[in-house]
């Protein structure tokens, strides 16, 4: 590369790489560097048996319909009409289980409170005030798409004065404020390995922004998520960039204030490696980032946001069946949600603490029902992924003690899972399985570099979302942050903050 760097991107997660991708069409000299083999970072998708291809951990998407978020900068790359998404059910796209329960999740709020209604006659008043608050605090933040704002004040005084009131309301408390009963909550928070924290700890605001954005619209890429990244990485490539894999940073350089490079590791051959650049983006995790430069270089209050909890890990269990038909146990343009518990705080405990998984809540994705493109495995064969949360210390010190426990151990809570499946959804399901896998934290950390294998970077608990959450801003020259703790996590929330960054610093807007 003998032209100067313009932007050093460290890692090649979703804000790295849209960041990298704008520049690089903007006409700047961009250079990323990741230390895994593949792009994307949790969205990375792997190749297995060279017949089956998993997205390490996205799901489902929101914010991708026309001029929304990620419609906007899929136009500004010129990808828009070739990186396309295929809409799940909107009168379903969540169906979630429990004992004695079951409730489709519609993206029609009236139609949510009737079908709450039919299963909770005496709750239908507090379905319609908690429902109404939901879309009250939903307004209130910009109609929970990025950023979140407060500018339009004197228009929406009404749903900004109650998205305040709730700024550090967890899910669990603004429940217990309209006493909805244990089964309805459950329900509705069916969906918690979306933000891998139960209702006590998690923030009403999050929840918010993800249930009302999904009820917009939910997605899935048609020709899956590889195809996102490689787009991105192509744009990048065409327009004079590189991406560097396998290349692990492992010092920034500084002088003074000011950040000027970086050096590491090429993972492959053992090589170091320096480079420099004009301007350093920081896509790996901000608080690494900052033990690396030196934690007193920073400002006070920069410090006090770098101190952030992180996201508690999870597992995963990527499986491939053939000559199932999925569509005839119920399974189609939605995910399912499955939780043996009458309350999802206690069945998160009971994980995360306790790691028993005799009786798992876990989500069920199956992307052979979301698109028709057969990408990841061959024709007849479909993928299906598992998912709930797990403890790093645990699995961590597993792993270190005695490895062959820890895979066996790992393999217990399929086929734990598994028996769920069997029981309530799909008999005999082991019968039509060819191939499985399972991650654990340990994984994550290995594979996504996140800080003990963390989900969603810094913890969605109302600390760390709100007044006060770490921005781009680093308090140190030619340095910033650009990744899901200094903006907003997810697909479309990393979009965002790639984009965001991309606005400030070369002046052309992505966003209206
Ligand atoms: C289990 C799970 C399920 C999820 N499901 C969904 C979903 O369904 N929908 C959704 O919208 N979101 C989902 N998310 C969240 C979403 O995946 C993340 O918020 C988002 O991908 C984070 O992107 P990022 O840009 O912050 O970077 P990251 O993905 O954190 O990437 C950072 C990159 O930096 C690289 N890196 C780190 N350190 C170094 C180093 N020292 N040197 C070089 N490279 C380095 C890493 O390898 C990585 O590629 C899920 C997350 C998890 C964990």
């Amino acid at each position: 590369m003998n032209q100067p760097i313009d932007y050093l991107v460290i890692g090649s997660g979703i804000a790295g790489l849209s960041f990298a991708a704008l520049m690089a069409k903007h006409g700047k000299k961009v250079c990323v560097i990741e230390a895994h083999e593949f792009p994307g970072g949790f969205g990375h998708t792997f190749e297995m048996a060279r017949k089956y291809k998993f997205n390490a951990q996205l799901h489902y998407v929101w914010n991708c319909g026309e001029g929304e978020t990620v419609n906007l900068v899929l136009k500004k790359l010129g990808l828009d009409k070739s990186v396309t998404f295929e809409r799940y059910d909107p009168d379903g796209f969540d169906h979630m289980y429990m004992p004695g329960y079951h409730l489709k999740i519609p993206s029609s709020s009236e139609e949510l409170i009737s079908r709450l209604s039919n299963l909770f006659p005496d709750s239908t008043d507090q379905f319609k005030a908690f429902v109404n608050t939901v879309n009250q605090v939903s307004i209130g933040l910009g109609n929970a798409s990025f950023p979140i704002k407060v500018a339009t004040a004197f228009t929406q005084f009404k749903p900004i004065t109650t998205a305040l009131k709730y700024l550090r309301y967890t899910l669990q408390d603004v429940f217990d404020e309209f006493k909805l009963p244990l089964p309805a909550q459950t329900l509705l928070a069916s969906q918690w390995p979306d933000f891998l924290l139960p209702p006590d700890q998690l923030s009403f605001y999050a929840w918010v922004m993800l249930f009302t954005g999904y009820q917009r619209g939910a997605y899935y890429p048609t020709k899956h998520f590889e195809d996102v990244m490689d787009s991105m990485v192509e744009v990048i490539r065409e327009n004079g960039g590189e991406i560097l894999y396998n290349h692990e940073v492992h010092n920034i350089l500084t002088t003074g204030k000011r950040v000027y490079g970086v050096t590491g590791k090429n993972l492959l051959t053992d090589a170091s490696f320096a480079l420099t650049g004009e301007t350093i983006i920081c896509n790996m995790d901000p608080k690494k980032a900052a033990h690396i430069i030196g934690w007193d270089k920073f400002s006070k209050s920069l410090q006090k946001k770098l101190d952030y909890d992180y996201s508690p890990s999870n597992y995963m269990a990527y499986v491939v069946v053939k000559d199932l038909d999925l569509q005839k146990y119920g399974f189609g343009k939605w995910n399912v949600f499955h939780t043996g518990h009458q309350d999802i705080n206690t069945a998160f405990y009971q994980m995360y603490k306790e790691n028993d998984y005799s009786n798992p809540s876990f989500a069920i994705t199956t992307p052979s029902q979301l698109t028709t493109h057969r990408g990841d495995c061959p024709e007849g064969w479909q993928i299906v992924e598992f998912l709930t949360v797990a403890n790093y210390d645990y699995w961590r010190a597993l792993k270190n003690r005695d490895e062959k426990t820890y895979k066996k151990e790992k393999m217990n809570i399929l086929w734990s899972i598994v028996d769920q499946v069997e029981k309530h959804y799909i008999p005999d399901f082991r019968k039509y399985m060819v191939f499985k896998m399972t991650g654990s934290p340990t994984t994550n950390e290995r594979y996504c570099w996140c800080p003990e294998g963390n989900s969603y970077g810094s913890n969605l608990s109302p600390k760390n979302i709100g007044i006060g959450r770490l921005t781009h801003e680093s308090s140190l020259k030619n340095f910033y942050f650009c990744n899901a703790s200094s903006g907003y996590a997810g697909f479309a929330g990393t979009f965002w903050t790639g984009a965001a960054l991309y606005q400030r610093l070369s002046g052309d807007k992505v966003f209206i």
